[in-house]
């Protein structure tokens, strides 16, 4: 595999060289045969996905396909302005020269991807590597065995090894990969192994994008429309199992309306869970099943408040219901373990509060997270998550659906990532932004800079401070 792996790299290199030269017209068409790719494979990746973890492919649709549709989509339609050079201004010291910014292909990318949407989180910054005019080597999960082997196939179809390969295997492989000197590492997954990679990216150098974990904090505010809120709460937690990266996963709910949101959320998963075999996705692994059966029985200090979904939990189904669970001693003093550990599946830990000014400060002091949610009508409230939280994305008044925007930039912030993409974003990410001046026939300016250094040009420059 090393061998294979540095030959692989060294084929990339020379086409990368060759592709840095490449046209709009020339990515838009990779773009395209990328998209006809995933259109034509489209009942085949419906059907992958099912068998990896009976992802219902409704949710595949909506959730995998047309996102990964629009990103590139959206590409194919702006990649000729994106790499257009920006003109700056040149200022007084720099007058008659043209100042531009001109966009890079950084040259060979590795894209590592997690197993919990296995086509929308290596599809999306595809298409911004191939805009930015990169080549790709891409590892895929191994806990989703059939849409890895899948993309091997349909990307192996539309492209040469040498312009976008698709290298399967577990950790061990990503670790030999690592070790060669990418241009740019762009790596989906938790921030446990995105330490790993930073720290295996600096002994080339390599820029990194860390797309990582961690918790989305919910508040729900004694203003808000409950009944909304409590659907949007379960369906951020009822998608994919509730094994996505920015599903609201703490709840800080007003003590005033706890018992009615409660009650709609009962209401919401009467109408939810009509077919809970066929519409909620499977837990990924039995390790993962188990870790969610420890975590429930191990929340000491918690009370199960409501239940939506399968009454009873089959190790074969892995099915496992969106369950509320509800610090019993209020307070935030008595957080526990369900509130600290990134809980990746359908629990949700609700901390009751009076006082709003307690929750901002315990999120001022916790990591910060890759979204925060908000459940507000009162416009004060509203600006004041938004001025005193920091969060990768802030999303009020309903979940998840900032990410679907490529105009919004999608990431972290500190250990919940650095970077970001989707549509420009994704393109910059991908691109080195290169300054570039041409001097022009005023060379007064210029010329100022060299000695002699007088005391006159002294006390010229020291009058330009002042402007
Ligand atoms: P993971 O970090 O375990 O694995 C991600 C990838 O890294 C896989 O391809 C895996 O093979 C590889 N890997 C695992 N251990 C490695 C190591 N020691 N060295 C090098 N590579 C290694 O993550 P996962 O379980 O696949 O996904 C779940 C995590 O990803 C959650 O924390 C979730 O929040 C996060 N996530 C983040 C986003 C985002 O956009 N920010 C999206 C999806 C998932």
């Amino acid at each position: 595999m090393k061998t294979d792996s540095t030959v692989l790299f060294q084929k990339q290199k020379a086409k990368a060289l060759e592709w840095r030269r490449s046209t709009a017209p020339e990515r838009r068409a990779r773009l395209k045969k990328l998209l006809e790719a995933v259109s034509r494979y489209e009942d085949q990746i419906l059907e992958a996905t099912q068998k990896d973890f009976g992802k219902p492919a409704v949710e595949t649709v909506l959730t995998e396909l047309l996102l990964s549709v629009h990103e590139i989509t959206h590409a194919i339609k702006n990649v000729e302005e994106w790499m257009r050079p920006r003109s700056v201004s040149s200022g007084l010291f720099l007058l008659g020269a043209r100042c531009e910014v001109h966009s890079d292909p950084r040259g060979v990318c590795l894209i590592i991807g997690p197993w919990n949407y296995p086509w929308q989180l290596a599809l999306s910054p595809l298409a911004a590597a191939l805009a930015a005019g990169n080549t790709v080597i891409m590892k895929p999960s191994e806990l989703t065995p059939h849409c890895s082997a899948l993309l091997q196939k349909i990307l192996g179809e539309i492209f040469s090894e040498d312009e976008v390969a698709v290298v399967l295997g577990d950790k061990d492989t990503s670790t030999e990969l690592l070790a060669l000197p990418f241009d740019h590492i762009f790596f989906t997954g938790s921030t446990a192994v995105g330490k790993v990679v930073m720290q295996a990216a600096s002994r080339h150098l390599s820029s990194v994008t860390l797309e990582l974990g961690g918790k989305s904090p919910a508040i729900v505010d004694e203003t808000a429309d409950l009944a909304w809120a409590a659907e949007r709460l379960l369906w951020g937690k009822w998608v994919n199992g509730g094994q996505t990266c920015v599903a609201p996963d703490t709840l800080f709910v007003h003590r005033s309306v706890w018992p009615n949101l409660q009650d709609e959320i009962r209401k919401a998963g009467a109408r939810f869970a009509q077919r809970t075999n066929e519409d909620l996705s499977q837990i990924i692994s039995p390790r993962h099943f188990e870790r969610l059966k420890q975590m429930s029985k191990q929340s000491a200090g918690w009370k199960l408040a409501v239940q939506v979904g399968p009454d009873s939990t089959s190790d074969n189904e892995r099915r496992w219901p969106v369950q509320f669970f509800e610090l019993e001693n209020a307070g935030l003093a008595s957080y526990t373990s369900l509130a600290r550990e990134e809980i990746f599946g359908p629990l949700m830990a609700t901390v009751i509060y009076d006082d709003l000014s307690m929750v901002i400060d315990r999120l001022g002091r916790e990591d910060k997270p890759l979204a925060l949610y908000l459940f507000s009508k009162d416009k004060r409230t509203q600006e004041r998550i938004l001025r005193e939280t920091t969060s990768g994305g802030l999303v009020i008044n309903d979940v998840l659906v900032h990410l679907a925007n490529p105009e919004l930039p999608f990431g972290g912030v500190g250990t919940s990532g650095q970077g970001h993409y989707h549509g420009h974003f994704g393109f910059r990410a991908f691109s080195h932004e290169k300054a570039v001046l041409k001097q022009g026939p005023i060379k007064f300016a210029a010329r100022f800079f060299q000695p002699p250094y007088s005391a006159a040009k002294l006390q010229w420059a020291r009058r330009l401070l002042k402007i």
